[in-house]
């Protein structure tokens, strides 16, 4: 598997050929009223990494198997259509804000996060048997159905987690950099992608919109067209990480 230079190189990198212009997205938040932790809306939150200078964003709420905020008595299609419900709300303000919105899906298990992209409402719609499914089988028919799955914060220690679990066989990328984790976390996460030869991943998490002061995410020199170029890729070494704070 093709390994991605570490950040400091691209950053480097970067400065050497004086770079004209990166085009950045970010590939982890959280929106409300679907992620049950998130703080900002889906416009503020639009409306925020527009006045960056970012070109995308992924909207990764937390799914059904996760900290989502629909009454889980619920039939499985009214929780997937909730589920979808910000992100379709992006989608019918991407022309208005000028950004551009993709999807992507955390699922959850225990503590145990992973970022899923390339799969959309109606392939979830069409899987009503998924909750019955370990989360290692959930992973493997993702992946089979062609999607990107990544591992979020792998090492991420706090008071909910009871135990860091890793899925060596059932995930194709890493986030090295999670901009809500420690430098320690994070290199944690490098050293497992660097041993298993995963594709480096990063991003900010986030889960406040404009009050977020550190960030990460994946850039290009030329804008990704879809969830299915993004994917392409990633698996071919064709995006970067990158990080960066905000002055208060
Ligand atoms: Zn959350
Ligand atoms: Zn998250």
């Amino acid at each position: 598997m093709p390994k991605r230079p570490p950040p400091t190189q691209n950053i480097q990198k970067n400065n050497e050929k004086k770079v004209t212009k990166m085009y950045r997205y970010e590939t982890h938040l959280h929106t409300v009223p679907v992620s049950k932790c998130a703080r900002a809306s889906v416009r503020d939150t639009m409306e925020f990494y527009k006045s960056i200078g970012y070109d995308g964003i992924f909207i990764t709420n937390h799914f059904i198997d996760g900290n989502i905020n629909v009454d889980r008595s619920l039939p499985y299609e009214d929780r997937i259509n909730f589920y979808f419900s910000d992100y379709e709300e992006a989608k019918r303000l991407e022309s208005e804000i000028g950004i551009r919105i993709f999807l992507g899906v955390e699922v959850s298990y225990a503590g145990t996060d992973f970022l899923v992209y390339g799969l959309d409402k109606e392939w979830f719609l069409s899987h009503p048997d998924l909750e019955k499914l370990s989360k290692k089988q959930q992973l493997a028919l993702y992946m089979e159905n062609g999607a990107l799955v990544i591992h979020a914060h792998p090492f991420r220690e706090s008071g909910h987690i009871d135990h860091i679990r890793l899925f060596p066989r059932s995930v194709q990328g890493i986030e090295i950099i999670n901009a809500n984790r420690t430098d320690f976390e994070n290199e944690m996460a490098k050293q497992y992608a660097d041993n298993y030869g995963f594709f480096y991943f990063a991003g900010s998490d986030n889960h406040v919109g404009g009050a977020q002061k550190k960030f990460a995410g994946m850039e290009s020199e030329t804008p990704i067209i879809d969830e299915y170029d993004f994917i392409e890729r990633v698996r071919e070494s064709k995006m970067q990480v990158f990080a960066w704070k905000r002055e208060e």
